[in-house]
């Protein structure tokens, strides 16, 4: 049987070898480091027999691919340890799968309820089956006797999941006492990673359906060293502290009234402000790239949501209101808007291509289960735009919107990566137009030096797509901007223009957002920020602290002065110690504070006090309005 390697060579080996084998035939370091293998590019065991000639791929610990196996092999092993603890008996199982950075495994257990004080206790016994290196061992079974299998045992989450298996045959995986129905592929022994954490425990419907049974769901962690787990474990414990949910509201920038409006954040004066910062740096970039503004309605007759194929593909996730018997739904998207507003002129090819840009406000349902402050929201703003184009100017068009969106991140520091999406296998449109507008994606791409994956067939039906992925400052990724290119909607609305020869064609549609929703946006640079935002976006940008009373008069004379120069400022003349004033200002997150007392109205001159605790004394007021404008003209 015939091996190929990642290198290109070939070796000959005899059927039924396992890639653990082969790992230690060429060498035993790489052997020690395995945990798995790609066989024709899908995920095997290491000690699963290869029956055919097929490219091999020898995962190590430290390869991309390995945290799928050690991962899911620590859900197994925490499964086991919750069937010991609570007997094997009591204990049935849902589903235990890898997620991005951890795993989880749901439980319905009898009479018993997890809580968080019991994970170390679940831990350890975790440690104990980890510390036995059981042997993992995979078995098939035909169709029936798994599910007898599964019956005898109790387990009838399982039974449901092999009945719905298409295949003839349904694999297990063995360690010790425990057996679990399981695709894999696993690491050979329970010993090989030790490094995990139990992280939570919560509430979680089998299969996702509040008509379903709750099972306990327990989340974990696990990494191939110490280092990474330590690493992870301190970034999680940073980002509860700077949870948006928790910072937005002591920050006095926003709240959510679950009441009234779930999924609906409120913004208060200072949030407020924050956003008008961001929309306004939006704004002067599309100004600047040739989009000009308009303004849709938030309401508008079903028709049009009948033509544009939401009623169709979107419906369930669609608000509808009625008046004088006439059906409307209020827009979960911009596009049909900014489709009329083509339609209101006719166009030559000449006038391509046009550019239009809104702050578009959509609401959109999602289950109240999934909301999750500003980050999953069912109202926000989009800064939405669409171009419209003849084919020949997709790729200077979407180059032109990398740049935009090159442009609109530099200021908050923030790396980001691309991925390419493909035509999926239902599409719409023939393939040579979409292997045109992909190749023209993949050249802006490339001709831009941005890293990106490629998605295979991961694209919208409608047309290939762009999505940008940003790295806030704990290495965590978002997914921001977006780049559609679209060839149903122009159909759909049978949109035209008119070309040189005076025959009608149909323009493109690229579909483009850059901060994508402003409130996601705003809800990641809380955290990103730690609420410390920079000068440019700061609600408050500088406090005044008069030392004492009699100071107070000369406070007022600076805040006159900073106010004229457009800096937002604030007084705090409370008759407070001047400490109290400064820890306030420091929990409030204000960059600067400018403390006022004798030596000060003496001098005519100012004393600073950045947020970072730095001083700087006897500036001119003059001087340092102007250092401020510098740094705000900016965007620092
Ligand atoms: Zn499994
Ligand atoms: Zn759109």
């Amino acid at each position: 049987m015939r091996v190929t390697f990642p290198d290109g060579s070939i070796k000959e080996f005899n059927r039924g070898i396992t890639p653990g084998e082969i790992a230690k035939n060429i060498s035993e370091g790489l052997f020690r480091n395995a945990v798995g293998a790609l066989v024709d590019g899908k995920l095997w065991d290491l000690n699963r027999p290869i029956e055919f000639d097929c490219e091999l791929k020898i995962i190590t610990k430290k390869d991309k691919e390995a945290p799928e196996i050690y991962r899911h092999t620590m859900s197994h092993i925490l499964a086991q340890a919750v069937m010991r603890i609570y007997g094997a008996e009591n204990v049935r199982l849902g589903i235990g799968p890898t997620i991005e950075n951890g795993f989880y495994y749901d439980f319905d257990i009898v009479n018993a309820t997890i809580k968080e004080e019991d994970l170390e206790k679940i831990e350890k016994e975790m440690k104990k089956i980890i510390k036995e290196d059981l042997p993992i061992e995979r078995f098939e079974l035909p169709k029936d006797e798994a599910i007898k299998l599964m019956k005898s045992k109790g387990q009838i989450y399982k039974v449901e999941l092999i009945k719905e298996i298409e295949d003839k045959k349904v694999s297990f995986y063995k360690q010790g006492e425990f057996v679990d129905l399981c695709r894999g592929p696993h690491l050979p022994r329970t010993g090989m990673i030790k490094h995990f954490k139990l992280l939570s425990v919560s509430g979680a419907y089998w299969r996702g359906s509040e008509k379903n049974p709750m099972l306990q769901r327990i989340y974990g962690t696990s990494f191939a060293s110490k280092e990474e787990l330590d690493n992870y474990l301190r970034m999680i414990e940073e980002a509860k502290k700077r949870d948006h949910r928790k910072l937005g509201p002591k920050l006095g920038l926003f709240f959510i009234n679950s009441e009234v409006a779930a999924g609906m954040p409120i913004f208060l004066p200072k949030g407020a402000t924050i956003l008008n910062e961001l929309m306004n740096f939006s704004r002067e970039l599309h100004k600047k790239y040739g989009y000009t503004e308009v303004i849709t309605p938030l309401v508008m007759n079903v028709k049009l949501w009948h033509q544009s194929g939401h009623w169709d593909h979107y419906k369930e996730n669609m608000y509808f209101t009625e008046k004088e018997e006439i059906e409307y739904a209020i827009k979960p998207m911009n596009c049909p808007g900014h489709i009329l507003i083509y339609k209101n002129n006719v166009v030559s090819y000449r006038d391509l291509p046009i550019r239009l840009f809104e702050f578009g406000k959509v609401h959109r349902y999602e289950r109240s289960g999934v909301l999750h402050g500003l980050l999953r929201v069912r109202a926000f703003t989009q800064d939405d735009a669409h171009i419209f184009c003849r084919q020949d100017q997709i790729e200077e068009e979407v180059s032109k919107v990398v740049k935009l969106i090159d442009e609109l991140y530099k200021p908050f520091g923030f790396s980001y990566r691309a991925t390419l999406s493909t035509m999926p296998e239902d599409h719409m449109g023939d393939e040579e137009t979409w292997n045109k507008a992909t190749d023209a994606l993949k050249k802006v791409l490339e001709d831009i030096n941005l890293n990106f994956d490629i998605a295979e067939g991961e694209g919208a039906f409608y047309g290939p797509k762009v999505d940008f992925h940003v790295k806030d400052s704990l290495g965590r990724e978002w997914q921001c901007a977006t780049i559609q290119l679209d060839f149903q909607m122009p159909e759909r609305f049978e949109i035209s223009y008119v070309d040189k020869d005076g025959s009608e064609k149909r323009p493109v549609m690229i579909h483009t957002a850059k901060y994508g929703s402003l409130e996601r946006f705003f809800g990641i640079l809380i955290e990103h920020f730690a609420g410390a935002f920079p000068l440019w976006l700061s609600p408050i940008q500088v406090i005044i602290l008069p030392v004492s009373d009699k100071f107070v008069d000369y406070a007022e004379e600076i805040y006159k002065i900073l106010e004229d120069n457009n800096i937002r400022v604030s007084l705090d003349d409370r008759n407070e110690t001047l400490g109290y004033k400064i820890r306030d200002a420091q929990i409030n997150k204000i960059p600067y504070m400018i403390i006022v007392g004798e030596k000060e109205v003496e001098s005519g001159k100012i004393s600073i006090r950045k947020r970072d605790g730095s001083e700087q004394k006897d500036i001119l007021i003059g001087e340092f309005i102007e250092d401020l404008k510098n740094i705000i003209k900016d965007r620092r």
